[in-house]
């Protein structure tokens, strides 16, 4: 089979698999006797390793059950009264706050930097901006340094979902000036159910899980020791690699040069902004994405509909409308994700289905409508 689907979720490493397994069942690191001890400098030493991936301080990293998890504690422990989000971020984030105010993006899924100058003039109550550092369905990539500029100039806290940027692009939270960044296990390779809010050095949250003093008590809980050691060997293995990334853009690049050539009018989302190497989220003109994703299954290869959190649901996607995208190419958008596993390959097999799908469905729907 054919995996094209990184952004749902990276298939496990072989390192991280490893590392979870030696951590499964050892004791509670919070036991003072040899087993937890044992546990504990496995959750530390994961800390570190999660906190180097992003140029982070390991004092500031609260692990969680996920990046739901970390942005949602991001946006409500903040003690901020006013919150401003850009449109296109991820369901964890807008359904957070029912009052919280969207930040316009461009027809490229890029930040308005002039509306939100304006939102924080409008208003001086404390706030919290929120953008994500690369976006899950078309891989479009923020201004992040103006934006925290901005925001801090206006006495704002800045939080980044870095879910997607990690690994693909090189970030550095203290260079971005962010202020929280959440980041998920499982989309760097990583098992599903771990990912850690960082705080900026000296940082507070409020926690919002209330109970024992794990995590310096911003997150009550007995750690989940394996996944996090799964966790860290995953952020040791991902360490941005231009190389590798290079490789993949070169990939996916072909991808969207070919299936132009089967049909010119296909539409690639955020084409003309920075976006990830290893995304792409394309149309095919007047065939509704469910149909695709479930012929592409039919041949073999995995891929979604816009984001997997909004698949199954016929509803087209919050982010391509946010840009502007008629509901018509909404409705007809892809998104292929390409990552450490992927081979020219893969492309091949992507193509001649993608080709086979077109011609059928359009001499279909040509014999229907003489
Ligand atoms: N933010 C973004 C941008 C994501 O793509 C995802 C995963 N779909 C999440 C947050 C949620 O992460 P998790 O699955 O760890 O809860």
């Amino acid at each position: 089979a054919v995996y094209m689907d990184y952004n749902a979720g990276a298939p496990i490493r072989e390192d991280a698999r490893a590392a979870l397994t030696a951590a499964l069942g050892v004791g509670n690191a919070s036991s003072v006797h040899a087993f937890g001890r044992a546990a504990r400098r496995i959750v530390e030493d994961a800390r570190g390793d999660v906190a180097a991936l992003v140029g982070g301080d390991p004092e500031g990293v609260i692990f969680t059950s996920g990046a739901t998890e970390a942005n949602n504690l991001a946006l409500k422990g903040s003690g901020c009264r006013r919150v401003l989000v850009s449109a296109i971020e991820h369901p964890s984030v807008l359904e957070v706050d029912g009052d919280c105010e969207r930040i316009a993006v461009d027809g490229e899924g890029v930040v308005d930097l002039n509306i939100l100058a304006r939102m924080l003039d409008d208003d001086d109550t404390p706030a919290m901006v929120c953008v994500m550092a690369a976006n899950n369905e078309t891989g479009v990539l923020q201004p992040l340094r103006e934006i925290a500029r901005l925001a801090h100039d206006a006495g704002a806290l800045v939080h980044c979902d870095a879910v997607q940027a990690v690994g693909k692009v090189a970030l550095d939270m203290a260079e971005l000036g962010v202020d929280t960044m959440s980041l998920s296990a499982h989309k760097i390779g990583g098992p599903q159910g771990a990912g850690a809010l960082l705080l900026a050095a000296g940082g507070r949250i409020d926690a919002e899980i209330r109970g024992g003093a794990q995590e310096k008590g911003f997150r009550a809980g007995t750690e989940n020791v394996a996944a996090i050691a799964g966790f860290g060997a995953a952020a040791r293995a991902v360490r941005f690699d231009a190389r590798e990334m290079a490789r993949v853009k070169a990939l996916r690049d072909d991808l969207e040069r070919r299936v132009r050539a089967i049909c010119s009018d296909v539409r690639i989302f955020s084409a003309a902004a920075e976006r990830l190497a290893n995304t792409s989220c394309l149309t095919m003109p007047d065939v509704v994405a469910q149909t695709q994703v479930m012929a592409f299954d039919l041949a073999g290869i995995a891929l979604s509909a816009g984001a997997a959190c909004a698949s199954g649901k016929v509803r087209p996607s919050h982010v391509l409308g946010a840009m502007g995208a008629s509901s018509r190419d909404a409705s007809c958008a892809l998104r292929v994700s390409l990552g450490y596993g992927s081979t020219a390959r893969d492309i091949d097999r992507f193509i001649d289905a993608w080709g086979v799908l077109y011609t059928r469905m359009h001499n279909t729907a040509a014999t229907a409508n003489p």
